[in-house]
This record gives C-alpha cells, sequence and structure tokens, in this order.
C-alpha cells in the first residue's frame, strides 16, 4: 500500500510515519528530511537549499521530486509513506506519472486535520532525539530530567530544528495555506482522500489512521 500523508507542518505526519514504518514494514518518504541530510552533509544542493528551508519556503519542485524518483526505485517494503511530499500540484503530478513508471498505486491520501494555535504550540515547543525521531514538546512532554530518550536511550541526543521557530513557522504555514493546501481538493475530486483528527492522542490517531488503510 502506497499513501500520502497530507497535513500542516506539526500535524504529526512524521510521528504516524514512523509507527506506519515499525508496525507494517513501510518505507518512510520524508522530502524534509532527505533534505536535511543533504544540508548536514553539505552536497552542493544541500548548500543550495539551506537559505530557503531556514526561512520556511519550498525548495524547487525539481529537486524534490528528483529526490523521490530516486527512491521510488528502491525496496518497496510494506509500500510507501510519503511523507511532506507532494507539497505543490506540479508535485502531484509528477508524483502520479512516476508511479505509473514504476507500475505503482497510489492508495489513500491521508489530511491529518489540526488548529493552527495548536501547531505554533507543538512546533516552537518541539524536539526530536537525533537518534530515534521520537518527538518531544516542552509541555506536554518534556525531556527527561536524566536526558535519555524513553523510546531508544539514547543519551543527550536531543535537537531543535532551525526552521521551528515563530518567523519561519509563519512561512511554512503560509506555503501550506498557498500551495499545499489546494492538494486536499486535488486528491478529493480523485476520490482518494480520507481525514483524520490529527489533534487527538497519538495512539487514537494511529488508530484513525489504521481505520482507513485497513477499509
Ligand atoms: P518538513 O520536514 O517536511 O517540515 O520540511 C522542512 C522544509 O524542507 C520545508 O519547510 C521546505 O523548505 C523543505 N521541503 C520539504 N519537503 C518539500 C517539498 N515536498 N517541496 C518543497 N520543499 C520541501
Amino acid at each position: 500500500m502506497n499513501i500520502i500523508l497530507l497535513g500542516p507542518p506539526g500535524a504529526g505526519k512524521g510521528t504516524q510515519a514512523r509507527h506506519l514504518v515499525e508496525t507494517r514494514n513501510m518505507v518512510q518518504l520524508s522530502t524534509g528530511d532527505m533534505l536535511r541530510e543533504a544540508k548536514d552533509s553539505g552536497t552542493e544542493m544541500g548548500k543550495m537549499v539551506a537559505d530557503v528551508m531556514a526561512r520556511g519556503d519550498l525548495v524547487t519542485d525539481e529537486i524534490v521530486i528528483g529526490l523521490i524518483r530516486e527512491k521510488l526505485e528502491g525496496d518497496t517494503k510494506g509500500g510507501f509513506i510519503f511523507d511532506g511530499f507532494p507539497r505543490t500540484l506540479e508535485q502531484a503530478d509528477a508524483l502520479g506519472k512516476l508511479m505509473a513508471e514504476e507500475g505503482q498505486t497510489l492508495d489513500a491520501v491521508i489530511e491529518m486535520r489540526v488548529n493552527d494555535e495548536a501547531l505554533v504550540q507543538r512546533i516552537t515547543a518541539r524536539s526530536t532525539c537525533g537518534a530515534c525521531g521520537e518527538v518531544y514538546n516542552d509541555v506536554t512532554k518534556p525531556i527527561p530530567a536524566d536526558r535519555k530518550c524513553t523510546n531508544c536511550g539514547a543519551e543527550d541526543q536531543f535537537t531543535r530544528r532551525a526552521d521551528d521557530n515563530e518567523e519561519s513557522l509563519k512561512t511554512r504555514l503560509m506555503a501550506y495555506y498557498k500551495q499545499t493546501s489546494p492538494l486536499i481538493g486535488y486528491y478529493y475530486a480523485k476520490d482518494m482522500l480520507s481525514r483524520v483528527d490529527g489533534l487527538g492522542e497519538i495512539d487514537a490517531v494511529q488508530d484513525e489512521i489504521a481505520g482507513v488503510l485497513d477499509t
């Protein structure tokens, strides 16, 4: 099964994708993670996108489509989870073509709905375990006093994303509403859209997503 998790920054796409990787052997394709990796390892492309990402704007369609194209040729395992891709109508069209070329189908698009106040709270208070990706929140799930990750036990690996600040978040939200939210209508018209409440507890959201995948 190949699915898209669609939603604004902070909706919980990465958290839910990691759960699907663990429980269904799926492959998470996060263009944000791929771009951060390129930036951190200092590749030419990474240097090119660094400023755009720090501001919270979208990098070019050409770059992200190229990244996805490479991954689609790899092992499909239990299916792909597209996380943070597509983000524009051009990317959505390109994904449709790439999947057809690979003889694959897109089975579901799951919109994770949240309200904007919750997003701001989640993002500006967010930190992540660099070892396993477990997400923490200064208010609702603080980093333990012994600074060991509750999920993987790694010590002092917590990081904060450079673009998780209020200024960049405004730009990221604007990019979502202007460029990405039209995809909701696009996939609705293709009869592929399902919606889940992204504001619920993590387990409840997992159950809702499972309900979509298992019907
Ligand atoms: P994310 O980790 O999904 O929040 O993405 C972090 C940043 O990477 C975004 O704010 C964009 O600058 C860039 N990015 C990630 N995915 C895409 C995409 N599909 N299209 C354009 N830019 C992207």
